[in-house]
């Protein structure tokens, strides 16, 4: 028996990298899942390589997490289609890093619509759901980069802003049993690490290896490691924890 028998769980942003790491441990555990990215091929085509148990399915759905309609058009589907939805993972992102005077306006807003305005959204769209069932689970993806990083003024703003309203859904939500919290990610090896190497002319195997260096555990980190966390905060087994935030960082932040 799996920890997400019978459960359907919604992954933003999962076609790839972290966000199909995650979506494919739900899987294994037994979940229903919803791949949601902006190119409803590329999820559908994710949605096919589930590790599905007996009895679960599988849909991808194309949705801009930043766009209302799109949003609560795609929360719709999933309850009509998979039947119901009991978790949310806010994962989709992106990032126009650059030095802040060099950053324009449309850096600033593109990063703040999919990571704040997307989480907000899809949450409030999940939430009518989650409260009317009084059972839901809600996890959004932090960053290391919260703490403050040198060309990320937008996003590290973005991914603070994500643990405020992290507490805050736990504070309003609680009652209605409802748990939500977040996962801060140090260095995870995914196309997200790999065009920041791009950017910056590092080859990519020397871009992850000055990135291991640059942590206690020595080493870079997977869409697996994020996938166990979130396997454990969205599980029964953590419903008196809310409004937290996990760093999955290897310790990166430590000293
Ligand atoms: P990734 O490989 O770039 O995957 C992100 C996915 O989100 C892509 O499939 C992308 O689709 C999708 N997406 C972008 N904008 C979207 C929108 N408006 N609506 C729906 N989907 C959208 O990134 P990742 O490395 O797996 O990162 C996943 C999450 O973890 C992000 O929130 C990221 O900020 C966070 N994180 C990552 C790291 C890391 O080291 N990788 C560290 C800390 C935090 P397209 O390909 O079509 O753009």
């Amino acid at each position: 028996m799996g920890r997400y028998d019978g459960r359907i769980v919604v992954v933003t942003g999962a076609a790839r990298g972290i966000g199909f790491g995650t979506a494919t441990r739900f899987a294994e555990e037994g979940a229903s899942v919803a791949i949601l990215d902006l190119d409803e091929s590329q999820a559908a085509e994710a949605a096919g390589r589930l590790p599905l148990t007996d009895g679960a399915t599988a849909i991808g759905i194309g949705c801009d997490v930043s766009d209302a309609a799109s949003a609560e058009a795609a929360v719709e589907r999933v309850v009509s289609e998979l039947g119901g939805i009991h978790v949310l993972v806010n994962n989709a992102g992106i990032t126009r890093d650059n030095l802040l005077f060099k950053m324009t306006d449309d850096d600033w807003d593109l990063v703040m619509n999919v990571h704040l305005r997307g989480a907000f959204l899809m949450t409030r769209a999940a939430q009518k759901h989650f409260v009317a069932q009084k059972y839901g689970k809600i996890l959004n993806l932090s960053s290391v980069s919260a703490l403050g990083n040198r060309g990320q003024a937008n996003y590290s703003a973005a991914k603070m802003g994500i643990q405020g309203f992290t507490r805050t859904l736990g504070i309003e939500l609680g009652p209605f049993g409802v748990n939500a919290n977040a996962i801060a990610p140090g260095f995870i090896a995914t196309e997200m690490t790999d065009a920041t190497a791009a950017r910056l002319g590092i080859d990519i195997d020397d871009f992850r290896k000055m990135n291991a260096e640059a942590n206690p555990v020595r080493r870079v980190g997977y869409p697996e490691d994020i996938a166990a966390a979130a396997a454990f905060l969205c599980s029964d087994e953590a419903s008196y924890v809310t409004g937290q935030t996990l760093y999955v960082d290897g310790g990166a932040k430590l000293g």
